[in-house]
């Protein structure tokens, strides 16, 4: 489209010029005769005032007795002297006119003649050479069809080395190794060695899996080609597996070299496993993937680096040796690693003196890099659009809420009544939490709504855990059905605020009995097949590997669970009302209560440590 305005513009400006041109051609050497009517000539002829004309062709110039000159016109198919007879003059008086008839030539007649012809024939010329153009650009974009859009990266703009990415020290390990190969592979090849082909990078999403290919590249220094895997898959079977060649012969071509393929799982899903058929073109383009990876000569020096989020779901064949032999895991960041990686992305920011990136990590247990580096963003946009120089600890505390539910909306209208039923829901949450000995400690309650929640408890563990157990999450669910509790003790009457407690915990319970083994009447077995099967974007319901019985029994356990930990919640905010009505008072006079005001009010109250 683009380029077709661009050239109506060049023919339509061509047009301009050459249309100046003729008119410049047209109007050459008339130095503006008068212009006279045939039968004013007729009647000058008659008086005797005209000396002579020039007949050329239907043009006639006169020269009259005065001397001046003047032009006319007669009509093409009658002569000159039958015109002016026609007029009623008589052969007597047109003797006394000196008429000379010139015969037809010069420039200009030769360019009244020419210039219309030659100018339709370039304008005719034009429109074909674009027409040809045109088509010639469709067909060698449909001969472009099964090329693959690579981006290169170059070493040398946005270089990220292993110093820009933090923690990861055992995945950075395995990737030294790579690196190695990368730029001393002769010395791998020299003693029989076998050069990795490829390197699969899993981990949770914005764990930085794409941020440590690039790194790889990087360090040793070779062309990095880097597409996402759903780039392959069109329309049309076979362009995936033609685009797949293309990729590996450039990079072939450049090597040595890195391929890394983002979200591999786009095209590396298990064979056979979709649905219905229409697979076709995505199980192409793995089977040229694994052939390509097979066909490396033994000292082919280019590595296949991919990613994935789901390395379950992968078709074993990508796994075997010789081809994503090298597995790679990320893991979401750890203390640790969170406060390293907040420091990078510190960087540029000037930090005010308050600042403790200690805390902050203690703050965010569960985020990954991408989820820091986001919060370190906010805090500086935060800074930034209040005037300030520098980012505070505030900026920071603030943007992690930010990150994990959404923008303050402080402004939103809510009645007192509403008020009043979140800030009872908000407390119940957090005297449940209070008096359970496996829940986390609560870090602050408001009734702020951000995101889409009306108020939220900020609970965090006291220290990082990869294990969970039945007490923590009972606990978790009696903390769930606190807010739920305290509004119908209090206004004997509950809200639509409870719908996502209540969803979420009925899916822990859900979890605990038929995946984790949490369940004593069911036993350590796992109910239910949960293959995944994405059909237009939604997961299909795990498959039923149990009786009808069982499945009833699976409903009661659910049932129990939920049954058992929200008569907790509701004997908790019973039992404690005098408490409940203190943390909501607090809540609606302030809003939001920190951890060191949540525990000054809870104190003394005789709140004990229980389990559900
Ligand atoms: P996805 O699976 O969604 O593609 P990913 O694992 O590839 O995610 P990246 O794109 O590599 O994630 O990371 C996103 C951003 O998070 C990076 O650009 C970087 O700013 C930040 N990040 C993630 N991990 C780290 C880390 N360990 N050190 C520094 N920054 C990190």
């Amino acid at each position: 489209m683009k380029n077709l305005g661009k050239n109506l513009l060049g023919a339509f400006t061509l047009l301009v010029v050459v249309a100046f041109i003729f008119s410049l051609f047209v109007n050459f050497g008339s130095s503006s005769p008068k212009n006279l009517d045939i039968s004013q000539v007729a009647a000058d002829v008659a008086a005797g005032t005209v000396k002579n004309i020039t007949v050329n062709g239907n043009d006639l110039s006169l020269t009259l007795a005065d001397g001046t000159q003047a032009v006319s016109h007669k009509e093409s198919d009658a002569s000159l002297t039958d015109t002016l007879k026609n007029y009623g003059v008589t052969p007597v008086e047109l003797s006394k006119v000196d008429v000379t008839v010139q015969s037809q030539s010069g420039f200009d007649y030769w360019m009244g003649i020419l210039l219309p012809t030659l100018v339709s024939v370039i304008l005719m010329v034009l429109i074909f050479w674009w027409f040809f153009r045109q088509a010639r650009m469709g067909a060698n974009q449909a001969m472009s069809f099964g090329k693959i859009n690579i981006r290169l990266f170059s070493a040398n703009r946005d270089k990220v080395t292993f110093k820009d990415v933090a923690g990861l020290k055992e995945s950075k390990e395995e990737l030294e190794e790579v690196v190695d190969f990368l730029r001393h592979s002769k010395k791998f090849i020299d003693i029989g060695a076998r050069i990795p082909r490829g390197v699969l990078l899993m981990g949770p999403p914005g764990t930085g899996k794409t941020l440590l290919a690039r790194a790889v590249a990087g360090e040793s220094g070779v062309p990095f080609f880097h597409l996402s895997a759903s780039e392959f898959v069109e329309m049309f079977v076979g362009v995936g597996a033609s685009r797949v060649r293309d990729l590996f012969a450039t990079a072939k071509k450049a090597a040595p070299s890195i391929i890394f393929i983002d979200e591999i799982d786009a095209v590396g899903r298990e064979r056979g496993a979709g649905l219905g058929g229409g697979h076709d073109e995505r199980e192409q383009t793995l089977n040229q993937i694994l052939v390509e990876m097979d066909g490396f000569d033994r000292d082919t020096n280019v590595i296949v680096m991919a990613a994935t989020n789901r390395p379950d779901i992968l078709d074993p064949a990508l796994l075997r040796p010789g081809r994503f032999d090298r597995r790679v895991v990320l893991d979401i960041p750890d203390i640790k690693d969170r406060e390293e990686i907040l420091k990078i992305h510190a960087k540029g920011k000037p930090l005010d003196k308050t600042v403790d990136l200690r805390t902050v990590a203690v703050r965010t247990p569960g985020f990954s890099g991408a989820d820091l580096a986001n919060l370190m963003n906010e805090a500086a946009i935060l800074a930034a659009r209040n005037n300030r120089k520098t980012v505070t600890h505030e900026d920071l505390l603030d943007s992690i809420e930010k990150v994990m539910l959404g923008p303050a909306r402080k402004s939103r209208v809510i009645s007192d009544k509403e008020k009043k039923v979140t800030a009872y829901h908000e407390a119940g949450h957090a005297l449940v939490a209070a008096s359970l000995k496996d829940a986390d400690p609560v870090h602050k309650v408001s009734i702020i709504s951000r995101g889409m929640a009306g108020g939220y408890t900020l609970k965090l563990p006291i220290e990082e855990r990869h294990l969970r157990t039945r007490s923590e999450f009972l606990a978790d669910l009696a903390v769930s059905f606190g807010g739920y509790a305290a509004e119908s003790a209090v206004f004997k009457d509950v809200s639509t605020g409870s719908s996502n407690d209540i969803k979420e915990a009925t899916d822990l319970a859900r979890r605990m009995v038929t995946q984790y083994g949490m369940s004593d009447r069911l036993g350590t077995r796992t109910f239910g097949k949960n293959d995944e099967m994405i059909f237009l974007g939604r997961e299909l319901t795990a498959e039923k590997d149990y009786s009808e019985a069982i499945g009833t029994e699976i409903d009661e356990e659910i049932n129990r669970i939920i049954k058992r930990t929200f008569d907790f919640a509701k004997k908790a905010v019973t039992a404690h009302r005098d408490i409940l009505d203190k943390i909501a008072e607090a809540l609606i006079k302030k809003e939001t209560l920190e951890q060191e005001e949540f525990a000054a009010l809870i104190k003394g109250s005789g709140l004990k440590s229980s389990t559900v």
